[in-house]
């Protein structure tokens, strides 16, 4: 098998040029001893594109030795804050200076559009780093009067140690940032999985940690099946933290591995169906629009996908007709033309899971207001499609089942404000929420009994570096971003000292 790929571009004489190896302590390495590959595709083809090492479990053993010397004797405490913000800057630099190839090659593997992948992923990815970078020098304990005289004691904030990142195929660099930004600034090293379905992003930027000048065993990628290298960074007894974003199901399996080997710390980012509530003084043509960015943005791949809407009776009829002609306006195409809003599904097995949630839709009785048909071309395409006359049961509804991740929208209707928190709330997830409303009491009181980590009033989706993200019930455990990810990485060390205290033994 060849040691690196080069990806023509469509629509132009570039050629992207990818390792296809397995990336350990800054070098590209084979296999220690798997003959497996991982294909990627094309989403808006269906064609292959490169076939990468499939990492074993002996590779993820020879990843997390590297990232654990690395902790002891270059990163870690071997290292000053100063010095972390300064590479951590400096790979943001980077990833900026490369931000077109990096969309394009995401656009190449993951389908979304090449202007959203640079300027809203990779955009916010750059963000993500330059904040963390900021925290670097400023991870700090507490002094903790225990005794006026003769007695003191303090925190130091440690960094956890090895850490173990297993991510998902919706956003790969951004996801990527998320994870390896609040890991470097407090000291922590990587083992990183990227989803089997988009590794190729994550190791485009491994090319930029050694240029960036992280010393070796930092920050290590190994491209994996979730059962084979997710599982076994899991169930690591050398790995001291797992981070992960995907489904409810592969979260639950990591908390067992986790408390199985040796209890490691975990935070889990995991799905939902967030619901939306349209209270009838809300501005309907605003509450249309982020309804559909709601469920449409990145084709509804998307952990925080508005899928599940409830209106006022009284403003009904009307929400629905706007909200069928905006979405109409929505344009699902391949990620190289630029009128594309959204691009394909990212696989075949999530665009026929898709296909079965809105078959099924279809089956058990709600009604079709828009789209629910297939395209007859090539890709895994599928148009924004809206379902009305719903009922809690129906498997595009209920929590029973896993999200949609797709761009498929259920619209049910309330009566009372207690009603329409009921509905929003009958849910085991607890992700995001919306609602719309120009009454500022009743945003304050609705926003209050939503159970999710995350509710946005009159807008939907906005995320920011500086805010925390994070899940209720099972949505997830641990928050992302803003100072409480800081918090996932590092374990408080209190240090009591006695400064005179004579002790007379025995007492
Ligand atoms: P997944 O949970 O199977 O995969 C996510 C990551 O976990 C991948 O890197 C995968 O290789 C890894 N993984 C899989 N099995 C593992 C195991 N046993 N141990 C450790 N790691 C493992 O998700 P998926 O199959 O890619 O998608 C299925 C569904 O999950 C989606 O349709 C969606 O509902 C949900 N999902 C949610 C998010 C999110 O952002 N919350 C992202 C992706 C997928």
């Amino acid at each position: 098998m060849a040691h690196s790929v080069k990806i023509p571009v469509p629509g132009s004489n570039k050629e992207i040029s990818v390792h296809t190896e397995l990336f350990i302590n800054n070098e590209f390495v084979p296999s220690v001893d798997s003959q497996e590959t991982i294909q990627c595709f094309n989403p808006a083809t269906e064609e292959v594109i490169a076939s990468v090492v499939a990492g074993s479990a002996k590779d993820i053993d020879r990843a997390v030795a590297a990232a654990r010397t690395a902790f002891k004797t270059t990163w870690g405490k071997n290292v000053t804050g100063w010095e972390r913000s300064r590479l951590i800057n400096k790979l943001a630099d980077l990833i900026e200076r490369d931000s077109q190839e990096l969309a394009e090659l995401e656009t190449l593997n993951n389908g979304k559009p090449v202007a959203i992948a640079r300027d809203s992923d990779i955009g916010d990815s750059i963000q993500c780093l330059r904040y963390y970078a900021g925290w670097a020098d400023k991870i700090t304990g507490q002094t903790i009067e225990v005794d006026n005289k003769s007695k003191m004691a303090f925190t130091i904030r440690e960094a956890v140690g090895v850490c173990g990142q297993i991510i998902p195929w919706n956003y790969p660099i951004n996801m990527w940032a998320w994870k390896v930004a609040p890991a470097l600034a407090v000291g922590c090293t990587i083992v990183m999985k990227p989803s089997e379905i988009t590794p190729l992003t994550a190791l485009k930027l491994s090319e930029l940690v050694v240029e960036a000048g992280f010393p070796p065993g930092v920050i290590n990628t190994v491209p994996s099946l979730g059962a084979v290298g997710g599982a076994t960074l899991a169930a690591h007894p050398d790995v001291d933290k797992i981070a992960f974003t995907g489904s409810t199901m592969t979260g639950r399996k990591i908390m067992e591995a986790a408390a199985k080997s040796n209890l490691k710390k975990v935070s889990l980012e995991l799905g939902g169906k967030s619901p939306q509530l349209i209270f009838e003084s809300a501005d309907l043509e605003q509450a249309a629009a982020w309804t559909a960015l709601g469920f449409c943005w990145n084709t509804g791949q998307d952990c925080t996908a508005g899928s599940r809407v409830y209106v006022q009776d009284t403003v009904y009829d009307k929400f629905l007709d706007i909200l069928v002609r905006t979405v109409k306006a929505t344009v699902i195409g391949n990620g190289f033309d630029q009128k594309s809003g959204g691009g394909p599904l990212v696989s075949k097995p999530q665009f026929d899971r898709v296909w079965g949630y809105i078959d099924s839709g279809k089956a058990e009785g709600a009604k079709v207001a828009l789209g629910g048909e297939r395209r007859n071309t090539k890709g895994y395409f599928v148009d924004p499609t809206i379902f009305t006359d719903i009922n809690p049961d129906m498997k595009i509804v209920s929590s029973d089942y896993l999200n949609i991740f797709g761009p498929v929208l259920s619209v049910g209707r309330f009566k009372t404000e207690e009603e329409a928190i009921a509905l929003a709330n009958n849910t085991t997830y607890g992700l995001g929420a919306g609602l719309h409303s120009t009454d500022a009491s009743q945003c304050m009181r609705v926003s209050g009994l939503m159970e999710a980590g995350t509710v946005w009033v009159n807008q939907y989706n906005a995320l920011n570096n500086n805010v925390p993200f994070g899940g209720k019930k099972q949505s997830g455990i641990g928050r992302e971003l803003g100072s409480h990810a800081l918090e996932e990485y590092t374990s408080v060390k209190a240090v009591h000292w006695n400064i005179g205290e004579k002790l007379q033994w025995p007492l």
